[in-house]
């Protein structure tokens, strides 16, 4: 290896310990600061939030309205937060005919606070890449094989601007509580990976 040439990166635990110690030195990262940031996420940033506004859509025509026209005033509406930079929440409905699905080509990007810390296959080099160019391929290989009549619109997320999908209601709950609903909405229907259409009554 020559004088110049970069070392390997060091593993991601090493990396947060390195950055850690270094706000720490310079006294910006009060003590418990990690420990408590953390439990709050873990607490509060999850994906039944998403799930219990998916359910509520289904069985709510009002706030299924509101919550297209804006979905970061329908999360706070039932008590979910943001932080500062999440400035917009998209909510994208899923027709029979039209199917979401989000992406954060250049990162990891979602709307964390309200369907939970992204899956490790979004963060992937390759479902980032080939998502936006052959949708269909890349759904059907995650199980999701869409009717060639179904449009499929992918959906790059932003800094300031986060995504969830809003699933269709599969036939067979019609007419579930909605707290029961709620129990049946996944992540993966939130991003777009899979459909719902399998649950049955
Ligand atoms: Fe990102």
């Amino acid at each position: 290896m020559a004088d110049n040439a970069t070392p390997p990166a060091a593993p991601p635990e090493q990396r947060t310990a390195a950055i850690e110690m270094v706000l720490r030195r310079h006294g910006i990262l009060p003590d418990g600061f990690v420990g408590e940031f953390t439990e709050h996420a873990d607490d509060a940033w999850v994906t039944s939030n998403g799930a219990r506004m998916v359910a509520r859509a289904w069985t709510d025509p009002a706030f299924h309205t509101r919550m297209l026209t804006d979905g970061t005033a329908a999360a706070r509406e039932m008590g979910f937060e943001f932080p500062e930079h999440h400035r917009h929440l998209v909510v994208l409905e899923n027709t029979p005919d039209i199917h979401n699905v989000i992406v954060c080509t250049l990162c990891s990007c979602t709307a964390y606070t309200i369907i939970g810390a992204a899956p490790d296959w979004y963060k992937d080099l390759d479902y980032r890449a080939r998502v936006v160019r052959e949708s269909r391929t890349v759904l059907r290989e995650m199980g999701l094989d869409l009717p060639a009549s179904t449009e499929i619109r992918v959906w790059d997320t932003t800094a300031d601007t986060r995504y969830m999908v809003l699933p269709l209601q599969p036939p067979a709950t019609e007419g579930w509580p909605v707290e029961k609903l709620a129990t049946i909405v996944t992540q993966d229907s939130m991003i777009g990976a899979s459909r719902l259409d399998e649950v049955k009554g």
